[in-house]
């Protein structure tokens, strides 16, 4: 965040409507950045509440009992993601992932979701709506879910160890409820379902290939992800990252795996499935094997700003701009201009001096404000 709040990555900041260009743009569903990126994945923030306090996300020491988080009339209401999310759709957008904080805790999410699956593609195909979630409420949501129109959920799980995930949690949540929350969802449809574990040396490694055990063979798909430095507030350090590679070859010793083609460009993990056709599992590994190159990724968060990267130390302020009175043409073009320039290669950059921002007045946004 320079002095007032700049993005950095793109020279043109939208204050107010004075800002915006009088020579509108209409969307081509083609946006691409200063390299070639297409947008196609958007993430919007619901909640920047969570019911967890995750180690390396919401340290309890931050966020605690006194932590101020946003009052109602200060997230943006159902109506107002939808029309963003439907001039994203018009300039690229197939996916939407919702996210948060915890987004089960946004109340009547089901509504949203049954709005945005209403929006299509320019040439009319269905947008691919998921969800990430801690399981807590999964169990309880997830038919309602699957009924407004949700097509799959991606589950963080970081132990089957009860000790461990309480610690990593840190709010004494048990494992069991969120496995219960893994099967119902599955039972209702919303699969493929993903699972995604954060691996941090000296707090969850152990457990790498308990899991893998534990979920080789099921319909789910496990996914491993390199402990990243978001934010300012998870202590990150580069000797608590356990990089994919050693993930991999510590399953593969006594689960012989491997390599499968991505899915998709700009897939953020890497595939790997079981020599004996016992199913699959990813890496996520942008600290070790960054992926900034194929980065469709644009997310919104709970209060309406714009962010071009996870690791973005500033955003652009649509809240203002639709509260203003701004047509959507107008956000069209703004949206299409942030994109159009945007630089973001974090990841690809990262280095000691990218992630000390101390004496910088730079601060990188949370993870938990954000969602991953
Ligand atoms: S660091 Fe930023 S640009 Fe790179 S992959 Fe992550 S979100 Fe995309």
């Amino acid at each position: 965040m320079t002095e007032n709040g700049v993005p950095e990555s793109s020279p043109h900041y939208f204050r107010d409507l004075s800002d915006i260009p009088v020579e509108l743009e209409t969307p081509t569903g083609t946006a691409g950045d200063t390299r070639n990126r297409p947008l196609r994945d958007l993430r919007i923030s619901v909640t920047d509440r969570c019911n967890f306090r995750c180690v390396y996300c919401m340290p309890k020491q931050i966020f605690g009992r006194d932590f101020e988080f946003m009052e109602r009339d200060e997230l943006l209401t159902f109506e107002e993601i939808t029309r963003l999310a439907g001039i994203a759709v018009a300039h690229g957008v197939e996916k939407i992932r919702l996210t948060g904080g915890e987004p089960l805790l946004r109340k009547g999410l089901e509504e949203l979701v049954g709005m945005l699956s209403a929006l299509k593609t320019p040439d009319g195909r269905d947008i691919d709506i998921a969800l990430t979630t801690n399981g807590s409420a999964l169990d309880v949501k997830a038919q309602v879910l699957k009924d407004a129109g949700l097509k799959r959920v991606t589950v963080s799980l970081d132990s089957l160890d009860d000790a461990t995930f309480k610690a990593l949690n840190d709010v004494d949540f048990p494992v069991a409820k969120v496995l219960h929350g893994i099967e119902v969802a599955h039972e209702v449809g919303l699969g493929p379902i993903k699972i995604n574990m954060v691996v941090k040396r000296g707090q969850n490694d152990q457990d790498v290939v308990p899991m893998a055990r534990h979920f080789k063979g099921s319909p789910y798909i496990l996914r491993f992800i390199e402990f990243m430095d978001v934010g300012t507030s998870n202590g990150w350090k580069m000797e608590e990252v356990v990089p994919s590679a050693e993930v991999i070859s510590a399953i593969n010793a006594e689960l012989p795996l491997e390599e499968v083609v991505a899915n998709y460009p700009g897939e953020t993990s890497a595939r790997w499935s079981y020599r004996d056709g016992g199913g699959e599992i990813g890496v996520i590994s942008s600290v070790t094997q960054s992926f900034c190159q194929s980065c469709t990724r644009v997310r919104v968060s709970t209060e309406g700003k714009l962010f071009t990267c996870l690791f973005a130390t500033g955003g652009h302020d649509l809240r203002a701009l639709m509260r203003g009175g701004c047509s959507d043409e107008q956000l069209s073009t703004v949206m299409a201009h942030i994109w159009r320039e945007r630089t973001d290669r974090y990841s690809d950059l990262r280095s000691a001096a990218t992630n000390d921002l101390r004496g910088t007045g730079k601060k990188k946004i949370e993870m938990s404000y954000i969602g991953g």
